[in-house]
């Protein structure tokens, strides 16, 4: 199974960034080229029914799996960054974090009204930052036609926090 085969190469890291958070990396995962292709191929058969026009991916581990999916599926890619990257006119939404808060933006122009845009992050744990993604994407017109996620780490505490905007959500491991 698919998600075996994740969890075998995603390695947790102890107190990273902070003591008591164990952190997910996924950077193992990136060098087993087969199982990235199975991962993406695995995506985009569960989004078969799902309708979509656009997959955006937030930085910077969301841009990894997120661009690789949209090349696949022949979409168009946006990328959601953090405050201040992006060249162009930009649209943000700020979000708490345990501590203090953090803000992401989108080209203001990155899609016209209306578009369906599939939301992709390489995990859901609190899920504060798709909500502010799914926010952005809201502002500007576009609504959010799912989520994709490499893991989730509560995935019922956390997906009930993204369905007012989608319940299509994706998770390949947890
Ligand atoms: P949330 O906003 O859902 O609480 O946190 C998810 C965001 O934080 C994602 O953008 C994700 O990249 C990052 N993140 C939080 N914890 C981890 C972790 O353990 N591993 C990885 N790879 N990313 C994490």
């Amino acid at each position: 199974m698919i998600e075996d085969q994740l969890k075998a190469v995603i390695r947790d890291i102890p107190d990273f960034p902070k003591p008591g958070i164990v952190f997910k990396d996924i950077t193992p995962l990136l060098q087993h080229s087969e199982l990235v292709e199975l991962a993406v191929q695995e995506f985009a058969r569960r989004l078969e029914n799902i309708e979509f026009d656009v997959i955006a991916g937030i930085e910077s581990r969301g841009f990894l799996f997120g661009f690789l999916l949209a090349q696949y599926m022949k979409k168009p890619f946006i990328p959601i960054r953090k405050q201040g990257k992006l060249p162009y006119h930009t649209v943000s939404e700020s979000y708490k974090l345990e501590y203090g808060q953090a803000t992401i933006e989108m080209h203001e122009d990155a899609f016209p009204k209306g578009t369906k845009v599939l939301l992709h992050d390489d995990l859901l744990a609190t899920g504060g930052t798709v909500v502010a993604a799914s926010k952005l994407i809201e502002k500007v017109g576009g609504s959010v036609a799912g989520y994709t996620f490499v893991i989730s780490l509560d995935f019922l505490q956390s997906a009930g926090r993204l369905t007012r905007f989608n319940e299509n959500i994706i998770s390949l491991v947890g």
